[in-house]
C-alpha cells in the first residue's frame, strides 16, 4: 500500500492553541466560564481522544460538568464498530433536544468514528438540527478551529472529510486518572478485516516515533502514574512505517528501562503479527504484564480466512502455546464474532472447541454486525437471527465457565495488586488490578490508591477476583 507517513507540524498545534486561548480570552470578556461535558463511546482510543478534547477545552478556559443540563458545550464522542453503539449514540443526541431547548445557546458537537462514515454524516446534517458541529477522528487535532468557526459564524460546521491520516504531537491532554494512563503509540489499521469499519474511518497505519512516546512514557512514571497501556488497533505491526528499525518487541525493551514501580500494558495484538520476539520482549520486561489480548474472532478456518485474519485457528493455537512457554503465568484474553456471514451451526462449533481448547481467562464476545462499506456486509447471511442468538448465548455460558473456573483457582494466594480507586460506599471499597491485569475488589483504605499492595484472594466471580490487603 502506497502511503507516505505524515506528521502534522508542531507550529500547527501551537496555532490551535492560540485559537484556544483566544476563545478562553472572549469567554472571560463575556464575563462566564463555560462548563463541558464531553461523553465517550467506544474503545480507549476513543478514551484517550477525549482526554485530548478536554485538554483544549481546558485551554478554552472551560469548566467540566456531567450535567447535561448545565453544560454549554457537549462533545459526543462517538464509536462505528458496531450498530449497537451507533443507536445508543443517536438516541442519546436525539434526547438533547430538551436540554438544548432549555439552553437555547448550548453548542453539541459529535467528533469520532461513527460520523466519519459518509452516510452517518449526511444522516446526522439532516436529522439532527440540533448539532452544530461534526467532525471526523482526523479533524481532532483542529477542534478549537471549528468550534471558532461556530461561536463565530452562527452556523453549522461539518468537518470529516476522508484522509488517511497524519500523526499529531503535542496536543494538550487532560487525564481521567491518577493511577492509570493510555499512551497511543500508533493510529489506524491496515489490516481489512471483512467484518470491520476501523480501517475505513481511522486510516493507515502511522506510528508515533520511540522518543515521543519514551518522553511521554518518563512524564507520566515521573508523574506518579503506575499502570500505563499502549494503545494501537495492532500494536505489533507499531514501526513497521518508520523506517528506523525499532518494532514493537524493542520498543517494549527501551520503556522497560525507565526505573520506578509501575507495569506496561498493551492491546491490541493482532494474532497474525505476534512473534516469539514479541513473547520473549514481554517474559524479559519486568515492568511488562504477562497479559495478551489476542483476539481469535472465530475458530473455523474457512470463516477465519473469509473474515481476512491471516491466520489458520492451528496457527492461533500454535503461537498461544509458545506465550505460555514464555510467561506460564500469562493471562490470555480475546475477542470473538458470533454469526460472520455464512458461518454455519458446525463453523459456531469450531469456535466453542477452540475456546475450550485455549482456556481465556476472559472474553469478549459480539453477535455479528453489518457494517456500510465492508466486504461482509454484501456477503449472504442466510442464518437466522434467532439461531445466531443461540449460539451466542452458548459462547457466553461457557466463556462465563471457564473464566469462573480460572479465577476460583486464584483464591489462597496472595498476589501484588495495584490500588487504583475507592469508593468509601462499597462493600469493597478498594478496587485493585493484579500485575497481569485481573480486577479485584478489596477491603483495604484509601491511602493504598497508587500502591502495589499484596492481596489475599478470598473469593472470585467469572469476572473479577475479591480479596485482603495483607
Ligand atoms: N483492532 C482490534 C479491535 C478492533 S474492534 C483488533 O483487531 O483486535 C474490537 C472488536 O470488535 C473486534 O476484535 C471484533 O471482535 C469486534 N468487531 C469489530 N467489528 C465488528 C462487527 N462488524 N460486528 C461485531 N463485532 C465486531
Ligand atoms: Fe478491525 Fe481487523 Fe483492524 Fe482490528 S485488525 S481494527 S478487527 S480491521
Amino acid at each position: 500500500m502506497a502511503y507516505e507517513r505524515t506528521e502534522l507540524p508542531r507550529a500547527q498545534i501551537e496555532a490551535q492553541e492560540a485559537v484556544a486561548h483566544r476563545i478562553a480570552a472572549r469567554f472571560a470578556a463575556e464575563g462566564r466560564r463555560p462548563l463541558a461535558l464531553v461523553d465517550t463511546y467506544g474503545c480507549q482510543q476513543n478514551e484517550s481522544d477525549s482526554e485530548r478534547i478536554r485538554g483544549y477545552l481546558a485551554e478554552m478556559g472551560c469548566g467540566f460538568t456531567d450535567d447535561e443540563f448545565a453544560a454549554d458545550i457537549i462533545v459526543v464522542n462517538t464509536c462505528a464498530v458496531r450498530e449497537h453503539a451507533e443507536q445508543r449514540v443517536l438516541g442519546n443526541v436525539g434526547a438533547l433536544n430538551h436540554t438544548k431547548k432549555a439552553k437555547p445557546g448550548q453548542i453539541i458537537a459529535l467528533c469520532g468514528c461513527m460520523v466519519q462514515q459518509p452516510h452517518m454524516a449526511e444522516r446526522v446534517k439532516r436529522s439532527y438540527p440540533i448539532v452544530n458541529l461534526v467532525f471526523g477522528p482526523h479533524e481532532l487535532w483542529r477542534f478549537p478551529e471549528l468550534l471558532e468557526r461556530v461561536l463565530n459564524e452562527r452556523r453549522r460546521v461539518f468537518a470529516v472529510a476522508g484522509s488517511e491520516g497524519t500523526v499529531t504531537e503535542g496536543i494538550p491532554r487532560r487525564r481521567d486518572g491518577q493511577v492509570k494512563a493510555w499512551l497511543s503509540v500508533m493510529y489506524g489499521c491496515n489490516n481489512f478485516c471483512t467484518y470491520c469499519v476501523v480501517p475505513y474511518v481511522r486510516g493507515r497505519e502511522r506510528s508515533r516515533r520511540p522518543e515521543e512516546i519514551l518522553a511521554e512514557a518518563r512524564e507520566l512514571v515521573a508523574a506518579g502514574y503506575r499502570d500505563i497501556t499502549l494503545l494501537g488497533q495492532n500494536v505489533n505491526s507499531y514501526g513497521k512505517d518508520l523506517g528506523s528499525g525499532t518494532d514493537f518487541a524493542e520498543l517494549l525493551y527501551r520503556l522497560n528501562d525507565i526505573p520506578g514501580d509501575w507495569v506496561l500494558r498493551f492491546m491490541t495484538s493482532h494474532p497474525k503479527d505476534a512473534t516469539e520476539k514479541l513473547f520473549r520482549a514481554m517474559a524479559e520486561c519486568e515492568h511488562c504484564a504477562h497479559h495478551l489480548h489476542l483476539p481469535v474472532q472465530a475458530g473455523s478456518d474457512r470463516v477465519l480466512r473469509a473474515m481476512n485474519r491471516g491466520y489458520t485457528a492451528a496457527e492461533y493455537l500454535e503461537k498461544v502455546a509458545l506465550a505460555r512457554q514464555y510467561m506460564p503465568d500469562l493471562v490470555l484474553t480475546t475477542d470473538i464474532i458470533v454469526g460472520f456471514p455464512g458461518e454455519t451451526a458446525e463453523e459456531f462449533e469450531e469456535t466453542l472447541r477452540l475456546v475450550e481448547t485455549v482456556g481465556y481467562d476472559s472474553m469478549f464476545t459480539f453477535l455479528y454486525s453489518p457494517r456500510v462499506g465492508t466486504v461482509a456486509a454484501g456477503l449472504p447471511d442466510p442464518r437466522p437471527k434467532a439461531d445466531k442468538q443461540r449460539s451466542f448465548e452458548r459462547l457466553v455460558a461457557l466463556a462465563t465457565d471457564i473464566s469462573s473456573q480460572r479465577h476460583a483457582a486464584y483464591v489462597g494466594r496472595t498476589l501484588e495488586a495495584l490500588a487504583e480507586s475507592y469508593d468509601a460506599s462499597a462493600d469493597w471499597p478498594l478496587t485493585a488490578r493484579t500485575r497481569n491485569g485481573r480486577l479485584v475488589h478489596c477491603k483495604g483504605g484509601a491511602a493504598l490508591v497508587g500502591q502495589f499492595v499484596p492481596v489475599r484472594i478470598t473469593g472470585s466471580t467469572s469476572w473479577s477476583l475479591f480479596g485482603e490487603t495483607v
